[in-house]
């Protein structure tokens, strides 16, 4: 029986590749996120031609717990209880703290960590029940050390590292898994828009920046694949990864280890 999966923002970047690799490997997935409506349909009808499954579009907001409540309806309505969760969603805004703007910092929490809370609780009595759940929270490397400007952002990952924890300890003995994905960067729209802020506010090309400022953290001086992530995605929710469990998992060409 194939499962379900939900994966948030993935209507971009690091989550449509998580969506398109769960999709290959047999789940049935709802796609959520904001975007062109034509560009988006195109998203759904290709992942669901190409993995052979359902996939259904939500266009829930989810700094908004009541669209995450209707989100979860239609996924159950439409492709049955919620085996998977992939909590991507998320934004930056990058600002000194004295600068940072209020509504920037609710909105990075609310996203990047609020809406995590609420899927997991709309999922936990199902999965406790059915005695099996896997839930993968894309944290980040700014989940496990800091960098400036990004106060809202190295808060949110932080936090959403301590709730994998937690969530790990409470599923244990239900069959429930809750892991962390830390990525480095990856070139997705997320960070081209740092790319280009970084480049007007510090007089540099793209290029200098990508070089000098971004990938200077990342020893391999490489941008982590989209696929790569979306890999590890899928081998957490294989059998083998049964005992990985309230990990922070970085992939992040060794940014950490230093
Ligand atoms: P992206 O900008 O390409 O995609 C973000 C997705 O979130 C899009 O589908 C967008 O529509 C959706 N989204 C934005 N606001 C939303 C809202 N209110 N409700 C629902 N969906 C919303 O970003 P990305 O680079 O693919 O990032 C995905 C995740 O990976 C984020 O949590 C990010 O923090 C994390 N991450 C990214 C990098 C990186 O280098 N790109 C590194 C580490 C972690």
């Amino acid at each position: 029986m194939a499962r379900t999966a939900i994966v948030t923002g993935s209507t971009s970047g690091i989550g449509e590749g998580i969506a398109r690799a769960l999709a290959a490997s047999g789940c049935n997935v709802m796609i959520n996120g904001f975007g062109d409506a034509a560009a988006i349909e195109k998203i759904r009808a290709s992942i669901e031609a190409d993995g052979k499954v359902k996939c259904v579009y939500s266009p829930a907001d989810l700094t908004k717990p009541e669209q995450i409540e209707a989100m979860f309806a239609t996924a159950r309505e439409k492709l049955g209880p919620v085996d998977i969760i992939v909590n991507n969603a998320g934004v930056q805004h990058v600002s000194p703290i004295e600068d940072f703007p209020v509504d920037k910092w609710n909105l990075i929490i609310n996203l990047n960590l609020n809406a995590a809370f609420h899927t997991t609780r709309l999922a936990f009595p199902e999965m406790k029940s059915r005695k099996w759940g896997r839930i993968i929270n894309i944290a980040s490397a700014h989940a496990l050390v800091a960098s400036p400007f990004k106060a809202a952002y190295v808060s949110a990952k932080h936090g959403l590292l301590g709730m994998t924890k937690t969530i790990a300890l409470e599923g244990a003995t239900f069959g429930i898994r809750c892991n962390a994905i830390c990525p480095g960067y990856v070139h997705t729209p997320l960070v081209d828009g740092q790319i280009n802020d970084t480049a007007k506010a510090r007089n540099m090309t793209p290029e200098q920046v990508i070089n000098n400022v971004i990938l200077a953290a990342q020893p391999t001086k490489e941008f982590v694949k989209v696929t790569d992530i979306a890999q590890l995605a899928v081998f957490l929710t294989t059998d083998a990864a049964n005992q990985i469990n309230g990990a922070a998992l970085s992939i992040d060409g060794g940014w950490v280890a230093q």
